[in-house]
Order: structure tokens, then sequence, then C-alpha cells
């Protein structure tokens, strides 16, 4: 389809620009970490399944990582490399399940390990001419596989060895192609970002030319070609990083020719729909228009209580509004809306082509990729080849105030899903108060940039409590924050007491309705972040 097109046609163009290492993936829950760690020193590098037809790539990568995976090579139905790949006659090296891959096909001499090795070794270098481990002997390296290579592979010598694997490293006779069977992306290896680092720079001969302050100049260009001289683009925008990122860099490309809408679902933070005004519209001077359609979510809102069909309405009804207010803002002039702006990163692009297939929903996702197929509208995504913190990084570099780069995350179905039960104005106006105290003191503890997300939740319980003599029977207020690096994996954030005091104290003084808080202490997995 001609969405598919348009984004496509945006990887490859990165990628004829940059110096690109292609990651294959095999599946392993690493694999975006060799990704982020070769674009940490600069190197752009791309990931794609491990299915991926070489001659259906577009452009010529400078090196190929074949990375680990679950399954054993010698397995029937085990994934394989497009043998292809060696004539591309660009460096490889195989990690792990990539080693294992390279090994079969020289020789097949893979076989299950006598046991699992999980964990610490120490790497010891052979062959201390290397270019591979070049400043890497004797480091700590991690392992985890259950499979070994029983020999070496016909054209192969051993370059490096550990304890329990003989054959830990080992590389061509011939050509740059290595092998190692340890994790160099993970932080526990830890010599590991040098290993990469050697691969891509001193053996791929990879410039180190990915920077952000390049990808601006490489976007807004790519912007105006796919856009064209006339076309004009739609996007929602929430007050979050992304969507801010994604439209600033639209605004700098295209002007007003394109549109931001913001939609005020009634469920927004304390002050946001004017907060956005003030910020994208006036500080960032983007085309924007404010919909106030807070009666028309709470509405449907009335009565429903179970979190998934909170999200489903509040999705919905979020696409339900975007269509009819970019019909009404269709440009006089003539000129059609003919695409449609997303803020999509990396990860979920990750996810999306992953050989694995998408993994279990636990949760829907508030995301508008529901307007496309009623829209006839093509798809333009910016920010799909960029990590987070790459998103922040370009955020600051097109002048985002630091607080709006730096925001905690904040869900699609914003409040609805933080007042657990029933949602009314009323129960959005106390889990919104509370939730402004606790932010706002959370900021003046100086303690928000610290934490990765943090917010009220309003429980749909009634507790006894004492006010001025009388009995109150009120309801209660959790307050959350955690710390994470992923939010794949989270732990709640250690205040210490007197903050935990003066936030309840305060929430229970100027907040009517709320008789008692507590703080939540459990971690992610088991719970998640948010309630809902
Ligand atoms: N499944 C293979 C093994 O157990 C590869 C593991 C990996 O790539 N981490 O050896």
């Amino acid at each position: 389809s001609e969405n598919k097109a348009a984004s496509s046609t945006s990887v490859a163009e990165v990628s004829k620009v940059f110096d690109t290492i292609l990651v294959l993936d095999f599946g392993s829950q690493y694999s975006h970490l060799i990704t982020r760690r070769l674009r940490e020193f600069n190197v752009y590098a791309e990931m794609l399944p491990c299915t991926q037809k070489i001659s259906e790539l577009t452009w010529k990568p400078k090196g190929v990582i074949l990375s680990g995976g679950p399954y054993s090579v010698y397995a029937e139905g085990a994934p394989h490399v497009d043998h292809d790949v060696f004539k591309l006659d660009v460096p490889i090296l195989g990690i792990c399940y990539g080693m294992q891959e390279l090994a079969w096909i020289n020789g097949k001499n893979v076989a299950r390990g006598e046991k699992r090795e999980y964990g610490p070794a120490t790497l010891h270098v052979v062959d201390k001419s290397s270019p591979l481990f070049e400043g890497v002997d004797n480091s700590i390296v991690w392992m985890s596989h259950g499979d070994k290579l029983n020999g070496l592979p016909t054209g192969f010598k051993t370059i490096a060895t550990s304890n329990n694997s003989p054959y830990c490293g080992i590389a061509s006779e011939t050509k740059p192609i290595y092998g190692i069977q340890f994790h160099p992306e993970v932080t526990h290896s830890a010599k590991g970002k040098i290993l990469l680092k050697n691969f891509a720079i001193n053996i791929c001969k990879a410039s180190q030319n990915w920077t952000m302050e390049n990808f601006i100049d490489t976007e807004i260009n790519r912007i105006r070609t796919i856009v064209g001289p006339t076309a004009e683009v739609i996007g929602a925008v929430s007050g979050g990083v992304d969507s801010t990122v994604a439209a600033k860099l639209m605004k700098e490309a295209i002007g007003n020719r394109f549109h931001a809408i913001m939609v005020d679902n009634g469920v927004l933070r304390m002050n946001e729909a004017e907060n956005v005004k003030k910020n994208l519209g006036e500080g960032l001077g983007i085309n924007l228009t404010v919909i106030d359609a807070s009666e028309e979510f709470l509405t449907k809102l009335k009565g429903v209580t179970d979190p998934e069909k909170k999200r489903k309405i509040i999705g919905n009804t979020f696409i339900h509004v975007f269509e009819r207010e970019a019909e009404r803002i269709k440009p006089k002039d003539g000129d059609e809306i003919e695409f449609l702006l997303q803020g999509t990163l990396y990860p979920d692009v990750i996810e999306s082509i992953s050989f694995k297939g998408p993994s279990q929903t636990i949760k829907t996702h508030h995301n508008v990729g529901g307007l496309l197929d009623n829209m006839k509208l093509k798809l333009i995504e910016p920010l799909r080849e960029l990590f987070k913190d790459e998103v922040r990084h370009l955020g600051e570099l097109l002048g985002i105030p630091h607080d709006l780069v730096w925001r905690h995350p904040f869900p699609g179905p914003g409040i609805a899903i933080r007042v657990l039960g029933e949602v009314t104005k009323e129960q959005v106006a106390i889990a919104r108060k509370a939730d402004y105290i606790y932010i706002e003191e959370i900021v003046n503890a100086g303690l928000y940039d610290k934490i990765s997300q943090a917010f009220a939740c309003l429980l749909p319980v009634k507790s006894v409590g004492v006010m001025g003599d009388q009995r109150t029977y009120e309801q209660v207020i959790a307050l959350r924050a955690i710390e994470t690096t992923d939010f794949m994996t989270a732990d709640w954030f250690p205040f210490e007491h007197g903050f935990l005091k003066k936030v309840a104290s305060r929430i229970v003084n100027e907040v009517d309705g709320v008789a008692r808080v507590t703080y939540d202490i459990t971690s992610k997995p088991p719970a998640t972040v948010e309630w809902e």
C-alpha cells in the first residue's frame, strides 16, 4: 500500500545518507541493544528481521551483524540467514546464535552442549593481532547459550577462548568474518562497546557521522521531498515529547502547511490544553488548533469501569473527533491534506518487524493507527529511526524547552485510567488536583529528573477519617513513582519519609474528597506502571 511505501522509503533514505551497519535480528531479547550501542558512538545502525532478502535491500550496508536468538541452528524450522549476505562482500560479525549460524553454514559442527553457560566469563584473546579485540583482552564478557561449536568451521581459526568456550571467538582465515559466543551489547560485557566499535569503525570503516545535528538537515530535506511543494500535513499533538518534536520538525520543514491538532479529551492533566497552546502554539510557532471535546469523551465514558473498555472508547472517540476536525480545517486554497504525521519511534518499528512477531498485548495502546484506514492519508513518520533519548536530544537541538523535552510519559487515555472505576468530571478533578500537587512537590524537591514517571491515582474505595472533629468518609489517593531505563522493568522510587509526609498532608488538606494517601511500592513486573 502507499502507506507502507512512504515509510519504507524513509528508512532506506536514512541508510543512504549515513554509513549503516545492518543488524539482522534472530530474535534475541538483546538485539535492539546492538543497534543502540553502535549509535552511541555515532555509527548509524538499522535492524531488520533475519529473514530479510538481501537482494531486496535498497542500500548497501558497511557491515552486517547477525544477532543472538533463542533457537538452535540445527533444529528443524530454525531461522537461517539469506546466503546472499556473503555476496555483499562486507565484514560480518556473528553474535552467539549468529556465530553458530556462521559455523552451521561452514560445516554444520554445532550441537547441544553438556551444560548451559549463562553469566560472566573471562575473555582470553589468542590472536593478539585481531582488530576485533583491540583493548578488550581479559575483560569480563556475558554468556547466554546452551549450544556450542564442536570444532572450528571450515576456513576459520580460533581468535579467543574462555574457560568454558574453546571457540569463544573465531575468524575467517581469508575474510573479515567473525563470530563471538558472548554478547558484547549488554553492559555486563565490560568492554563490549569497544568490541562493537572496533568492528564498526576499524573493520567496517563506517564513518561516525550519525549525529542529531546531521539528522535534522537530512530529515528536513527528506520531509520536503516526501511532502512536495504544495501538499498539507495534519497531525495530533499531545503535549508529550514525541509529538512535540515531530511537530516542530514538520514546522521547520514545511511551515504552516503542517496543521497540529490537540484534542482536549477531558482527561488531560491540569491546565494541559492551555499549556500546549502556550508552548507549542505561541512558543514554538506551530500552526495549532485546540479542540475542546471533553464533554463528548466524558459522556461516552459514563458508567464504564473496565480499563480495556475505557482505552478503546478513548481511542475510538479520538479518531472520530480528529477526523471531524481535520475535515473542518481543510485548507481553503484547494490543496488537499495528503499526509498524517505520526510520532512513531524506533522501538515500535522494531516491535512490528520483529522476527518473533508482536509480543502479547498486555494493554491496548492508544494510537492513531486507525485513522489511516478511514482518512486515506499517507503516513509520515519523521522519528521512526530514533530511540527515545535521540528524540530528546533532537528536541533540545530544535529549541524545545528543557521541561518539555524531559517530561515524564503520559498515557493516551490519560487520567481516565488513573481514576479507577467510573470516570466522572468530579472524579477527574480530584485525581487531577492530587496529581498536580504531587508533581509540584517532586519538582520543588529537585527529584523530577531522577524519576522516570510519577502520578497520582484515585482509588474507588472509601475510607473513614477525622477532620476538625468530624467523621469523614472519603476516597483514597495512591501515589506512584518509578525508576526505569526502558519501561520494560521498573522499580518504585525510594522517597524520603519527610517528602511523602508533606505530599500526603497537602493532598488531604487541599483536595476535597480525599481522606487518605498511600504510596505504591510494587515493582514492574509483577505490577504495570499504570494501575489500569
Ligand atoms: N539458542 C542458542 C544457544 O542456546 C543461541 C543463544 C543466543 O544467541 N543467546 O546456544
